[in-house]
């Protein structure tokens, strides 16, 4: 990327277009906090911001001060990955402050007079292009976005920096996480990206490598709970088998994964007495104020 010094791309300002500003929430399923990606189109004065993250008064001085670091003097838009309260929270203030409008893909999280991203859309904001990629799984209202001129992919939680994400069931699918998988592959190879930008964890500069990294982990898990599948009595016994060395603290990260399995091995016709013990298909469940794992979900 051109932001280098001695051939090691900045970690802050990784590509011509996008800064980085990481939020000072680390946790067991933030990993080293959220990060905010500020983008800029070179000799333009005009920003769209990705994430604004939690609201925090200190994160969103970050935020502003990284806006004017690249000499943004104002912020067109603002945009959310996708809804989880690690990344949307802070964005009503933050659009508030700025005075621009917030877009998602969930009606719920946009701007009074803002409409829905779409799959398939091109924004188009003081001279920059983003692209729309609608990329269910982890939530059903997840997208990922393409700046062209960066060939850079930011992937909010779908896909991060390191380790793996959680399937967020049931409003997040396996179904739905496995084909986004693909579609981002085939995008990748299309339109040969060549950075993921992610939600949370380091910038990531082979996109092939780690969704074939993510693909081959969703792959080992599966085998993993269908064989435990077969003799189980109970979901707890599946539980205990995959994820018998997750935490405490995150076995409840740990069940989402295990349900959103079970119910795509259900959904593909799998035959095991303890599929029959799953609920209807998107039974809603609690959910904590948390996002984003630290363990391989
Ligand atoms: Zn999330």
């Amino acid at each position: 990327m051109s932001d280098t010094s001695g051939g090691v791309a900045s970690a802050v300002h990784p590509t011509p277009r996008s800064w980085l500003v990481r939020a000072s929430n680390p946790s067991p399923m933030t990993l080293d906090g959220t990060n905010t990606w500020v983008l800029v189109e070179p000799g333009e004065r005009v920003a769209v911001v990705v994430d604004p993250g939690p609201d925090d008064a200190g994160h969103r001085s970050a935020v502003l001060a990284a806006i004017a670091s690249a000499r943004a003097s104002e912020v067109a838009l603002v945009l959310l990955t996708h809804g989880h309260p690690d990344h949307a929270d802070g964005a009503p203030a933050f659009a508030d402050a700025v005075a621009a409008p917030v877009r998602a893909a969930a009606p719920s999280f946009c701007s009074a007079a803002a409409q829905p991203l779409v799959d398939g859309e091109h924004l188009r904001v003081g001279g920059l292009r983003i692209d729309v990629v609608a990329t269910p799984g982890h939530t059903a209202d997840s997208v990922c976005l393409v700046v062209p001129a960066d060939a850079a992919l930011l992937t909010g939680d779908t896909v991060l920096g390191r380790g793996s994400t959680v399937v967020a069931y049931p409003d997040g699918r396996l179904g739905d996480y496995l084909h986004s998988l693909r579609r981002l592959r085939a995008l990748t190879e299309e339109r040969r990206l060549r950075v993921v930008l992610p939600g949370h964890g380091p910038v990531v500069d082979d996109p092939a490598a780690l969704l074939e990294q993510y693909a081959v982990h969703r792959e080992t898990r599966l085998t993993q709970v269908r064989a435990a599948a077969v003799d189980a009595r109970t979901i707890d016994d599946v539980l205990h088998a995959v994820y018998g060395d997750v935490e405490p603290s995150l076995q409840f990260a740990a069940r989402w994964s295990l349900l959103a399995q079970l119910e795509y091995l259900r959904e593909s016709g799998a035959d095991a007495p303890v599929l029959g013990l799953l609920g209807p298909p998107a039974q809603p469940l609690d959910v904590p104020d948390h996002d984003g794992p630290r363990f391989d979900a």
